[in-house]
């Protein structure tokens, strides 16, 4: 099943299902408890948010593909390496990201995104999966020059519209294994990032289970599970975005999102 959240006119949130036709029918305001809902017409038509706007928590994981670890000139770690995105980077499937004017280094990151359903607290690997709603695509928009400027990465991952995601959730009976998908990002049509969840150092389920020691999961949490290689950064020289640019996060079995970089 798919789960988009869309606005209506008089400006609420609500949510959709879509059918293999792009048929959506409204499925009520709460997230977690969908009603059978009414024929409400064509995914293009309706203007869609992020899957879920405001989440409670995005925890994100740097360094999640020894590739990527290796091109940006770091040590591939031997545990995951928790950041966090702040809810106000959340945008939707189709929404712009602002280039703020306090960067000269933004950069792309094609993530799969795991939506939390239930409420995870030192969860085992082996029931990890058993929490999670779903799966959406992510962009883990980050301004490298505050990322390794400052000493937290927090600021440089968490600047306004730094977190499109979508374009819906696919809910995880659809995704059996969301170690085998196919992640790609592309930058004005050029494939820059080209790789599989299976070359995750930490699959979803460790991910979960090493957050969860620690960290409780609520339902609708985010966690973003980290790029493969290809990042403008560690290009020779960098290749950031400038406004004008359109990203592209594919991920098969799940879809796409695009945003376009704008001025702010
Ligand atoms: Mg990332």
């Amino acid at each position: 099943m798919k789960i988009v959240c869309y606005r209506t006119e008089d400006g609420s949130l609500r949510h959709g299902v879509v059918d293999d036709g792009g048929k959506v029918r409204d499925a009520g305001a709460d997230l977690f408890a969908l009603d059978a809902g009414s024929r409400l017409g064509a995914l293009e038509e309706l203007e869609l948010v992020a899957p879920v706007p405001r989440p409670g928590k995005v925890v994100c994981v740097g360094r999640n593909y020894a590739e990527h670890a290796r091109e940006t000139g770091s040590v591939v770690p031997d545990r995951p390496q928790l950041f966090a995105k702040w809810a106000n980077a959340v945008v939707g499937p189709r929404d712009d990201v602002v280039l703020p004017s306090i960067t000269s280094a933004l950069d792309y990151e094609a993530e799969l995104v795991v939506v939390i359903g239930r409420t995870a607290k030192g969860v085992a690997e082996e029931r990890a999966l058993d929490h999670v709603l779903g799966y959406a695509c992510g962009d883990d928009v980050s301004a490298r020059d505050l990322q390794f400027g400052d000493t937290q990465w927090v600021r440089g991952k968490s600047l306004d519209t730094f977190a499109p995601t979508g374009p819906w959730i696919v809910t995880a009976d659809e995704i059996p294994d969301p170690q085998d998908l196919r992640i790609r990002g592309l930058v004005n049509g050029e494939v820059r990032q080209d790789d599989t969840t299976a070359n995750m150092l930490f699959s979803v389920a460790r991910l979960i289970a090493f957050t969860t020691e620690a960290i409780t999961l609520e339902p609708g949490d985010l966690l973003f599970t980290g790029t493969p290689p290809g990042v403008g950064h560690a290009m020779d020289p960098p290749r950031y975005l400038a406004p004008g640019d359109l990203v592209r996060v594919e991920i098969d079995g799940i879809g796409a999102i695009e945003h376009r970089v704008v001025a702010p």
